[in-house]
């Protein structure tokens, strides 16, 4: 399995618009983040978990040139608001499997109206094959290739984590309910939402962060969804061994 990310920032990005803040103004490429996206390779599938604010970029850089299936952990607009862009993907091979619970779908055809309104026909819209998801309901990508839906909660927002063989991706949230530790049980690599240092009330700070993976023991953890408070050089001296922040670009494979 290959995980590969796309993009590891806070809702804003870092750089943060208007900010001169150390971080901000940093050389290190660790320290530019764009929206929070996963990739994931295995068995001859590739996936996305969201299609974030800067999908596109995000795709070109890669050299993006076809999609299995999106998995969505929730509606946020840093985690959604790229979904028109998969057109050109759609021009190329045709509809893309969207995989969404059901509290995201009703905010997905809000958010996305015209997508589902046949009145709109003709101009390009996105295609899309909706598969609606429940936490515990594990489906297969392909062969050897489980995807397990988890519940997290994001404040007071339910979201979806999602589980694949022994990965895992589990951003935007603050508590991980029982069933869903039980879950996150035996894995080769986590990736955790870790906002900052400072407490936050609808994502993981670094203490409760750390907190879970004592709890879950993961092989290794990378924390993601980082705001302009971290600087990846320095702040990498705060994390044990086996933990590290990821960042955009970085490659992980078992
Ligand atoms: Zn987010
Ligand atoms: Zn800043
Ligand atoms: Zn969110």
């Amino acid at each position: 399995m290959k995980l590969t990310f796309l993009g590891t920032g806070t809702s804003t990005g870092v750089p943060s618009i208007a900010c001169n803040c150390e971080t901000c103004a940093s050389d290190d490429p660790r320290d530019k983040r764009l929206r929070v996206s996963v990739l994931i390779e295995h068995a001859g599938q590739t996936v996305i978990v969201d299609t974030s604010t800067d999908f596109r970029q995000q795709a070109l850089k890669i050299g993006l040139k076809h999609l299995d299936a999106v998995l969505v952990t929730h509606c946020h607009a840093d985690h959604i608001f790229g979904l028109d862009d998969i057109r050109p993907l759609n021009f190329r091979h045709g509809a893309l499997g969207l995989y969404a619970n059901e509290r995201a779908w009703v905010d997905i055809r809000r958010i996305f109206k015209y997508v589902f309104e046949p009145t709109h026909f003709g101009g390009g819209l996105p295609q899309i094959v909706p598969h609606t998801v429940m936490p515990g309901a594990t489906f297969c990508l392909g062969r050897d290739f489980e995807v397990t839906p988890l519940e997290v909660i994001h404040g007071r927002l339910p979201v979806i984590a999602y589980r694949f063989n022994y990965f895992a991706y589990a951003t935007d949230l603050s508590e991980i309910p029982p069933a869903t530790i039980e879950g996150l049980r035996g894995l080769q690599v986590l990736v955790l939402d870790c906002l900052r240092i400072r407490p936050h009330q609808t994502h993981l700070w670094l203490e409760r962060a750390l907190e879970y993976v004592t709890e879950l023991r993961p092989r290794r953890t990378f924390f993601t969804h980082i705001t302009h408070d971290i600087k990846h050089e320095r702040d990498s001296k705060l994390l044990p061994e086996g933990v590290e922040w990821a960042y955009d670009g970085l490659v992980v494979t078992d």
